[in-house]
């Protein structure tokens, strides 16, 4: 047998992504279970967190989700490719003009603003359905609060059909930040303004900061793809995003050798390397080469030297079963997405939505 099928190495030499749609269907059951009975929706913008909008939007409708939010107006058409029935909003809101387009498309956007507010009224006329997002923290996209307790004394709610009202946690993922209860308090004013709306605020950190956050419907995201929502204490959710690379070649250097662009790294002592065949062109972020590691067989290698564009130096010298084919772990086991995340100075988040689109995919259960 040629040694790439005894290792499970791809022929296509590229790094190999595997994407679990049965842990994300089951991280959306375990989020819906923190507030039983009340919706769970799923955020899917940036091709579902980088693990892919169409796999992941229909695996989570065949689970009973039925309401999806997006980012952009390109974003929520591609949805509506693979989720012919769902309620999808567009997050980002309506973009000047935009409305034909996604009232053709039977999309819903979340409208940020007065001016949008007005314009979708105009078209709607009460037949087209919308969210309405009120600011509570962030100033960022939505109504002032004060533009939105004005509101009752105007007719452009029901003529926009606004059918949910919406805001959006500052940092849910800090429970202890007093900027929760304000928020939480502020999005119950709003709700107690406009009532008869049906309201939602939390996203995957804001499920776990109690009852008072989740009104009538969840809107995680990250947690859904195995994300911490909890950053303070273990990590509920099933991981989702598996991501290995074949090792191209291995090498010894002595003492005093360098190695990858500028010389960055030097040889203590003899080492052995393992050069695998993925870099920054993948997503994978060439910070991370100061504090990185990958599994070979179960064993921590340190990334060493200069992440290249398409290249990743190991120290695999404590790892007997690095040679030519083996695979390497870059996110996997121990090395989840927070650790991955934070190894290159960043966020989990970062790290999911910059998978690589040359990454071979597969799907599985
Ligand atoms: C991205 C986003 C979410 C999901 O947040 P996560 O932290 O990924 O769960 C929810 N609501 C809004 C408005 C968002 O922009």
């Amino acid at each position: 047998m040629p040694e790439a099928a005894e290792t499970g190495a791809d022929p296509r030499h590229g790094a190999r992504l595997t994407i679990d749609l049965g842990a994300v269907a089951e991280n959306w059951r375990r989020l819906g279970a923190q507030a039983p009975g009340t919706p769970c929706a799923a955020v899917v913008k940036a091709d579902a967190y980088g693990c892919g909008l169409g796999a992941v939007a229909g695996r989570l409708w065949r689970e009973g989700c039925r309401t999806f939010f997006v980012a952009h107006l390109e974003e929520a058409l591609a949805a509506r490719q693979v989720l012919p029935e769902a309620a999808i909003y567009v997050l980002n809101g309506l973009p000047p003009g935009g409305g034909r387009v996604l009232a053709q498309a039977r999309l819903r956007p979340v409208l940020n603003a007065v001016e949008e507010l007005a314009e979708w009224a105009d078209l709607s006329e009460g037949r087209l359905p919308a969210a309405l997002h009120v600011d509570t923290g962030m100033n960022r996209l939505g109504l002032r609060m004060e533009e939105a307790v004005a509101l009752p004394g105007s007719d452009l709610p029901a003529r926009a059909g606004i059918d949910l009202l919406m805001s959006h946690l500052v940092g849910a993922e800090v429970p202890d930040d007093a900027v929760n209860a304000r928020q939480i308090e502020a999005f119950a004013r709003v709700r107690a303004a406009l009532p008869g709306l049906p309201g939602s605020l939390a996203n995957s950190s804001g499920i776990f900061l109690g009852a008072a956050a989740h009104h009538d419907l969840l809107r995680p995201g990250y947690a859904l793809f195995g994300g911490n929502p909890v950053p303070h204490r273990p990590n509920p959710m099933r991981p989702v995003v598996r991501l290995e690379s074949p090792i191209l070649q291995t090498r010894s250097v002595e003492a005093g050798e360098r190695a990858g662009y500028n010389g960055t790294w030097t040889a203590r002592s003899r080492r052995h390397l393992a050069t695998l065949s993925l870099g920054y062109a993948d997503g994978y972020p060439r910070a991370g080469g100061a504090q990185g590691r990958a599994l070979v067989a179960g064993v921590a290698c340190p990334i060493v030297g200069r992440i290249s564009m398409d290249l990743v130096i190991l120290d695999v010298t404590e790892a007997p079963g690095a040679r030519r084919g083996a695979l390497a772990t870059l996110i996997g086991d121990s090395l989840d997405v927070d650790t991955v995340g934070r190894a290159a100075g960043t966020i989990g988040y970062e790290i999911l939505t910059g998978l690589g689109s040359r990454y071979v995919r597969a799907y599985v259960e």
